[in-house]
């Protein structure tokens, strides 16, 4: 028996590969600092745990309609305004997290050949389901630079007769790095002038230290080609409720529903009900969170640059930290595949390799500060111990 060969085409998570192996090394006895997984440490806000349960116990448990309940749908819709993006109901899309809608936008938008310009580093899910529906991924840069903006003149540089969207991601994984208006103003120009979609993955966006909450579907004229993507996971932490949505053009919904009705037919009604109360509720745990993650933040970046041959960007949304190891894999001749596998194996600390988001990402890794305060500084003493015992064994 064998399964069919679209499946090779698929790629993975790598934080997933390196969850599995940190259990293992946990089985063996050891104290593992998780930095691998991106995920608030935070609880589901107790009002919305209430919600999901009050639900349950009224009975909301038979099939919802496959867009979404109509309540939900329309907050999401209310919701967006904040963003400066106008919308109702009927643009909206509810699905078991984000990432069925990246999964549903690229099979309703990608045709076979087609080239959709992608970060890298960026999201692995980006390029596998590109791939799996038939389209090219078309690796763009960010901007080091200029804190991981995405690099437009590159972008506009990559742009073909066969271009058909552009995947953008602000706030940014894994870099954390964000657009300037500016950037966002040019891509849209970009994007009418070639007539492409934009995928714009906002999971992150109300994670922001600058105060912004910016998305390209704000600009004149971008609603129309903007699928915007986003959920409760991060902002609510809910990723285990699985709940995201879509925001599209009215007239796309119609058969991405139809997607959907194929796919999981819809998403289950009471976590719908929880993200209601999430949506429509106080918004005071989000603050708190955001400004708890600011100091730990700052805690890791400022720990990470007084290490010596790492520098580290201070991210300006999302929680991830995307230091440059380059100083460290020079004097110890490692990979940032390799390093992080041996701060893993020799020093308990679980971190991703920068390529785990694309060739982009070589000489970086990313490390997850959505934890507790304990746990960075157990994390950054290791990695001074790590660096120090690596480069003096590499100098040997
Ligand atoms: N998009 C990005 C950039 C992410 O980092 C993640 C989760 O890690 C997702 C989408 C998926 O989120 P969800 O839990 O809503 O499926």
């Amino acid at each position: 028996m064998r399964s069919a060969t679209r499946l090779d085409i698929l790629g993975t998570e790598q934080a997933y590969v390196v969850l599995a192996a940190a259990r293992q090394v946990e089985a063996a006895g050891h104290r593992v600092v998780h930095l691998e997984i991106g995920e608030p440490d935070m609880p589901t806000p107790p009002h919305v745990v209430e919600a999901g349960v009050r639900a349950l116990r009224d009975g909301l448990t038979r099939y919802a309609l496959a867009a979404g309940v109509p309540e939900l749908r329309d907050a999401i819709a209310r919701s967006l305004a904040a963003r400066g993006v106008r919308a109702s109901a009927e643009n909206v899309i509810v699905t078991p997290g984000a990432k069925p809608m990246l999964f549903c936008a690229a099979l309703a938008l990608v045709e076979t050949g087609d080239e959709v310009l992608t970060p890298d580093p960026g999201f692995p899910i980006y390029e596998s389901v590109v791939r799996f529906a038939g389209g090219r991924p078309v690796y763009y840069p960010l901007d080091e630079t200029r804190g991981f903006a995405p690099d437009v003149d590159a972008i506009a540089a990559r742009i073909t007769p066969r271009t058909r969207a552009l995947i953008l991601n602000v706030p940014h994984n894994p870099t954390g790095g964000v657009a300037a208006l500016d950037d966002l103003a040019r891509l849209a120009a970009l994007a009418e002038r070639h007539d492409l979609w934009v995928i714009s993955d906002e999971v992150y966006g109300r994670i922001r230290y600058d105060g912004r909450y910016d998305s390209i579907a704000a600009l004149p004229g971008l609603a129309e080609r903007t699928v915007i993507v986003d959920g409760f996971s991060k902002t609510y932490s809910m990723t285990g409720w699985r709940l995201g949505y879509g925001v599209m053009p009215a007239w796309l919904a119609a058969p991405m529903t139809t997607l959907v009705i194929n796919n999981v037919s819809c998403t289950a009604t009471f976590v719908q009900y929880a993200g209601l109360a999430a949506l429509t509720g106080p918004q005071e745990p989000v603050t708190r969170m955001v400004s708890g993650l600011r100091a730990k933040r700052d805690l890791l970046v400022n720990g990470l640059n007084a290490i010596d041959g790492v520098a580290c960007d201070t991210p300006s949304g999302a929680f991830y930290a995307f230091p440059d190891v380059r100083g460290v894999l020079e004097r110890a001749g490692l990979t940032c595949e390799t390093f992080a596998e041996r701060l893993l194996a020799e020093h308990h600390t679980a971190v991703l390799a920068g390529t785990a988001f694309g060739p982009g990402g070589a000489g970086h890794l990313r490390l997850c500060f959505a934890t507790e305060r304990a746990e960075i500084e157990l994390a950054l003493e290791r990695l001074r111990n790590g660096v120090t015992g690596l480069v003096t064994a590499g100098a040997r």
